[in-house]
């Protein structure tokens, strides 16, 4: 493969559709209070334990936060994303987007990848070869060629950071405690819009609600009971297991 990756958006809109689009605290608010829905994605792990990359500790710790589950510790992912199974509220009928000085850092950012850890691989990505083929540099060798696109993912990365415990205490007061385990997939939320934004309002501090655990494969069950954790297989009501 080349070292060199051209780019240039050619607008077809893709990836404004079938995206849930990762938001920041400050964004999820914004999609809220002009009337849209949020999905909650949550994953968890434990530090050094089943569930953490081992090549991605450093990255995967700082945008996660330690929760009690049943005698053990979780370290748990929130993604609060806008939910678009379709084509994205925003997009219009030109599929040009309504909201384009103020869409979401991941918008700005995409295709390239947040996660330090994920080259970009065109072939992942929903842009079509043709804008593969003309525009700038995009990448090169390993380099994000762009000052200010390496800016957007630094201060996504730092929202994603900063907003953790804030998300979890939010997740907490909507008594949105099942995770799924890093890896072996996540559990995913549809919150009540009012109820969301009302916490949203004001962000509580957290309450150290006890988390479970979703798991439903027997081998991982039997481990992470080693390790204490509370865990759960039952059909569940309020959310959806996605595994993988
Ligand atoms: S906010 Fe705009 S750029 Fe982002 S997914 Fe929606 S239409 Fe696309
Ligand atoms: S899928 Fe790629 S080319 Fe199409 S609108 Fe999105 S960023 Fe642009």
């Amino acid at each position: 493969m080349s070292d060199s990756i051209r780019f240039a958006c050619t607008g077809c809109g893709r990836c404004c559709t079938g995206h849930h689009v990762p938001l920041t605290l400050a964004e999820a608010r914004q999609w809220a209070l002009s009337g849209g829905q949020v999905i909650v994605l949550i994953e968890g792990f434990i530090a050094d334990g089943p569930g953490i990359p081992a090549d991605q500790r450093e990255h995967v710790l700082r945008r996660s936060y330690p929760v009690s589950c049943g005698a053990g510790q979780l370290h748990v992912s929130v993604t609060f994303a806008a939910f678009n199974p379709g084509r994205c509220r925003n997009l219009d009928a030109d599929d040009l987007c309504s909201i384009y000085d103020n869409r979401p850092l991941v918008c700005r950012i995409y295709p390239a990848e947040i996660n330090p850890h994920l080259p970009l691989r065109p072939e992942n990505k929903d842009c079509p070869p043709e804008a593969w083929e003309q525009g700038p540099e995009l990448i090169h060798g390993k380099l994000l060629v762009d000052e200010g696109l390496r800016a957007l993912i630094e201060a996504s990365r730092q929202a994603d950071r900063e907003d953790i415990a804030a998300k979890v205490a939010i997740c907490e007061a909507l008594g949105i405690t099942t995770s799924a385990l890093k890896g072996n997939g996540f559990t995913a939320w549809l919150p009540d819009m009012a109820a969301f934004s009302a916490v949203l309002e004001q962000v509580p501090t957290a309450v150290d609600a006890p988390w479970s655990v979703h798991v439903q494969d027997a081998e991982l069950t039997a481990q992470l009971h080693q390790h204490g954790l509370q865990l759960t297989a039952d059909t569940p009501l309020y959310y959806a297991f996605i595994g993988f």
